[in-house]
């Protein structure tokens, strides 16, 4: 049988990186995301891989659309292996000037949808005694930037939840990591280029070769694909007793 994932934020960017390697791995897909194209984008990786998908666009700024999503994922494809909790946002600004409608919108997306999809796929894994849940945090989820209070805070809350949740699962071979990536070039990372560039006062070339890449030791984006191989990893029968852990690809920036 082949296993099911929900990826989180599937139809852009790393989600979309995980989901093509799933994909191709065998896994039926529940793609999520709020682009327009969502349907399209799901239906051409299915195509391509030969595998069951499906497209829902909930949005994560409410508790009673997660609750729906995993829910509608169950119901279609009979079971919920895989929960990619991926889905995020950016705003960058330095805190006097943070409006808070962005400060909540951060902390809701990026944190507490992570808490409420764990919460609506416990009872369907524990009843499958097989769980993977998979976050993915950042490296600003251990380290932290300047006009990111937002971001830095969810993405540190989620490596906490990610503890809790693995301790939790592991009398039910539910597992829970977090992955933390360094900069990855996607639509999330071009519009901080942008506004990094008005915080800073600097070109958007400036932002990418002074403030970005500045904290790598290796001066690239990380790559879509690696991030994925690591998701898949950590998604295998086989990785059972890897739980509890964030997985740093930042490049090396956390090593300084
Ligand atoms: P992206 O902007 O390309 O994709 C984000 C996805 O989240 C989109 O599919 C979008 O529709 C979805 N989303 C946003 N708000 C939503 C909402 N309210 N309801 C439902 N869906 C919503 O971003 P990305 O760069 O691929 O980021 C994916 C994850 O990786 C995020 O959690 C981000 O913080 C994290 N991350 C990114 C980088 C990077 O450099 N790009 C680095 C470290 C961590």
């Amino acid at each position: 049988m082949n296993k099911t994932v929900l990826i989180t934020g599937s139809t852009s960017g790393i989600g979309l990186g995980i989901a093509n390697q799933f994909a191709k791995e065998g896994y039926n897909i529940m793609f999520h995301g709020l682009e327009v194209n969502g349907a399209e984008i799901a239906k051409e990786v299915g195509e391509k891989y030969q595998v069951k998908v499906a497209f829902s666009n909930a949005n994560l700024l409410q508790a009673e659309a997660i609750e729906a999503l995993v829910a509608e994922t169950i119901k279609i494809f009979g079971a919920l292996h895989v929960l990619v909790n991926n889905a995020g946002i950016q705003f960058v600004s330095p805190i006097e000037d943070f409006p808070n409608s962005k400060y909540q919108n951060i902390i809701a997306i990026n944190m507490n949808a992570v808490f409420y999809a764990s919460k609506a796929v416990w009872q369907q894994m524990k009843k499958q005694k097989f769980g993977r849940i998979i976050n993915v945090s950042s490296v600003h989820g251990i380290r932290a930037s300047e006009y990111k209070s937002a971001y830095v805070t969810a993405k540190h809350g989620v490596i906490g939840l990610t503890k809790v949740l693995a301790l939790e699962g592991a009398p039910f071979n539910i597992t829970c990591n977090a992955i933390c990536p360094g900069y990855v070039k996607t639509p999330l990372v071009v519009g901080q280029i942008k506004d990094q560039a008005k915080a800073h006062g600097m070109t958007e070339d400036e932002v990418v070769e002074k403030v970005m890449l500045k904290k790598q030791a290796v001066k690239q984006f990380v790559p879509l694909e690696a991030i994925a191989d690591m998701a898949l990893l950590l998604a295998k029968e086989t990785s059972t007793t890897i739980t509890g852990s964030s997985f740093v690809l930042d490049g090396g920036w956390s090593a300084q």
